[in-house]
């Protein structure tokens, strides 16, 4: 298949492609779009046939759900059974923003959207392009990330052509994306409300809402142990590059010289060498740096949206190279830092160095 890629810088003047994508959603189509958060891979939430080559094109195991974006509140009443009333204020207050809610789904959104399940995740995002698509395809769009099953989900068009190009019909170029992290996952089919996946809100935003909402512990606990996240794609091996990746954590200084050791007994050996540090900790590395290590600052450690915006494509930057073993330290994890280590735990593969 032919990919149509089209750079939309404004949406009004450059309305034709959001039409032209908007009549492929409609005819069942594929189309990758920016959204706020990432890109996503979007078809019509309505139609199971489309909502199957989204798995298709992702290589997506079937029993992971697609969340449905939309673009008005009217379009909301239809997919769902009732709205609590602490989604009500939750919506008032997040959308249009990072931040899905799961409802329990009413008759007329197919099974194939929500692999399988009676319940379906829903999402106003707060991104022109995504919401004139939802407007000019006049139906809730499923989409996931746009990425490839298991890669770190795009942040830029070129990541999205990268993993997509010929898989799916059209991809809307809109520049990079805001803030660069899935969103917030929060089921509100039970009491108190259940986080499923960190993102931008947090739980202090939510809890300051609605009252007490709680972690889905599964979340942060690792694969040995057995807990089932409610949210079926959080137990999948997610986000990783392709290298050996491993994060180190501590006292600052001894992060430091265990990555400097570590790196240099890789280079020593010939191995392609990367590490990931913040603009704070950049000097600790030049040294292996003029070794021949690759070293990639993610961002600002004392401005955490920094390090989110950027942190996927650090990852991609490394698989772009070929880097064979990648160091990184861990960050706190305190407000949008659960949901930075939440997808670099898993980007890692759990292994988390303690020292
Ligand atoms: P993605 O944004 O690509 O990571 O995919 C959507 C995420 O939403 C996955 O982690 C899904 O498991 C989760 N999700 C979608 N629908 C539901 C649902 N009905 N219940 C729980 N989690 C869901
Ligand atoms: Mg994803």
């Amino acid at each position: 298949m032919d990919t149509i890629i089209v750079k939309v810088n404004d949406v009004k003047k450059d309305y034709n492609y959001i039409e032209q994508a908007g009549n492929i959603i409609k005819a069942g189509g594929l189309v990758g779009f920016p959204t706020e958060t990432v890109y996503g891979l979007g078809a019509d939430a309505l139609n199971e046939e489309a909502a199957a080559k989204i798995y298709a094109a992702k290589g997506r195991p079937s029993d992971n759900p697609l969340i449905a974006h939309i673009s008005n509140i009217s379009m909301l009443d239809s997919l769902v059974t009732e709205i609590p009333p602490k989604a009500k204020v939750l919506m008032d207050k997040f959308w249009p923003g990072p931040m899905t809610l799961i409802f329990n789904k009413s008759e007329v959104v197919p099974k194939g959207t929500t692999g399988g399940l009676d319940t379906v995740a829903v999402r106003m995002p707060d991104n022109e392009i995504a919401r004139g698509l939802i407007e000019a395809a006049g139906t809730p769009i499923a989409a996931p990330s746009g990425n490839l099953s298991g890669k770190p989900s795009p942040t830029i068009a070129e990541h999205m052509i990268d993993d997509m190009d010929g898989r799916i019909d059209m991809i809307i170029d809109g520049g990079m994306v805001g803030m660069g992290l899935e969103s917030t996952i929060v089921d509100m089919t039970c009491e108190p409300p259940m986080i499923l996946r960190p993102g931008f809100i947090t739980k202090e935003m939510l809890d300051e809402v609605i009252g007490e909402v709680e972690y889905d512990k599964a979340i942060f606990a690792k694969p040995d142990e057995n807990l089932k996240p409610k949210a079926p794609g959080m137990k999948y091996r997610h986000y990783a590059p392709s290298g050996d990746f491993s994060m180190y954590d501590g006292d600052e200084k001894k992060v430091v010289s265990a990555i400097v050791e570590a790196a240099t007994s890789k280079l020593k050996e010939g191995k392609s060498v990367g590490v990931i540090t913040t603009y704070q900790h950049y000097d600790y590395f030049k040294e292996i740096e003029q070794l021949g290590a690759q070293v990639i600052t993610i961002g600002d450690e004392s401005r955490l949206e920094t390090i989110a915006n950027n942190l996927y494509k650090v990852l991609r930057d490394f698989d772009k190279k070929g880097t064979e073993f990648i160091y990184g330290e861990t960050f706190r994890e305190d407000d949008l830092g659960k949901a930075i280590m939440n997808r670099l735990t898993k980007a890692a593969g759990y292994n988390i160095i303690s020292v």
